[in-house]
């Protein structure tokens, strides 16, 4: 894979170079969640989470995001909504803006938030594949689940202030840092996750690998403007501010997007 990023050169526009299905897949992400394409399903039930609180995590700037990765051994999983078996954490991250009117990868009626979570999970119930690496290769259309949260600017989120308080540590791409004591990531995000968008769609990074089932909450969760601020402070692997790490919408073809509420 040739590098990739979001600048003129190297961002999404470029990607179908290296990855054809940029352009020729047709359940591709992320999309504009458009009310009037979006449909009620009465049977989604709540997604649930089970996140104890994590150890031996670290931190990582990858140049493209920032990113946090669990120790080995965790046992955090997400089940339930949409989801037919039970899929483990793999690792978060963001994507961001430069300001608040822009940064999050999926749109609501047109609309950007100024950033957005992904929680990555993989299907451990298959009996194909044992890693998440496999899951993404094994072609499986079912074999990641990501949750996505928009964030907006407000309260600080104390929940996610271990994390946005470490970020000085990663300014540099390439640079990592141990998570210290335990971290409890449910604590960032609401108690409620019964409302919801869902989709069939793709990674939004090359390779953009059609096998994700995505589960985007209505309600953004609420981070203070010095924690957005702490975002842009980030840099990627050429040394320029890390803003505007978002892949645009892309086309919704025959594909239907669900909501949990009315
Ligand atoms: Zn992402």
């Amino acid at each position: 894979m040739a590098p990739w990023g979001y600048s003129k050169d190297d961002g999404p526009a470029n990607w179908y170079k290296e990855c054809p299905i940029a352009s020729t897949g047709e359940r591709q992400s992320p999309v504009d969640l458009k009310a009037s394409e979006a449909k009620h399903d009465s049977k989604l039930k709540p997604v649930v989470v089970s996140y104890p609180a994590f150890t031996d995590a670290k931190l990582l700037n990858n140049g493209h995001s920032v990113q946090f990765q669990p120790g080995a051994g965790h046992q955090s999983e997400v089940c339930g909504g949409p989801l037919a078996t039970k899929y483990k954490f793999e690792q978060f991250h963001f994507h961001w803006g430069g300001n608040d009117s822009e940064g999050s990868e999926h749109r609501v009626n047109g609309k950007m938030y100024p950033a957005e979570l992904h929680l990555v999970h993989w299907n451990c119930e298959s009996a194909n594949y044992s890693t998440f690496k496999d899951a993404v290769g094994s072609g499986d259309p079912n074999g990641l689940c990501v949750l996505g949260f928009f964030l907006k600017v407000g309260k600080e989120n104390t929940g996610l202030k271990p994390i946005t308080d470490l970020f000085p540590k990663v300014k540099a791409g390439g640079s990592s840092v141990p998570i210290p004591d335990k971290y409890d990531m449910r604590a960032a995000l609401p108690q409620a996750l019964t409302d919801y968008y869902t989709y069939d769609g793709s990674l939004t990074t090359p390779p953009l690998a059609e096998c994700v089932k995505w589960i985007v909450f209505k309600e953004p969760i609420e981070v203070s403007a010095a924690q957005m601020a702490a975002f842009r402070a980030l840099d990627d692997a050429s040394g320029k501010p890390m803003v505007g790490n978002y892949r645009p919408p892309c086309p919704l073809h025959h594909r239907t997007v669900a909501t949990s509420f009315n």
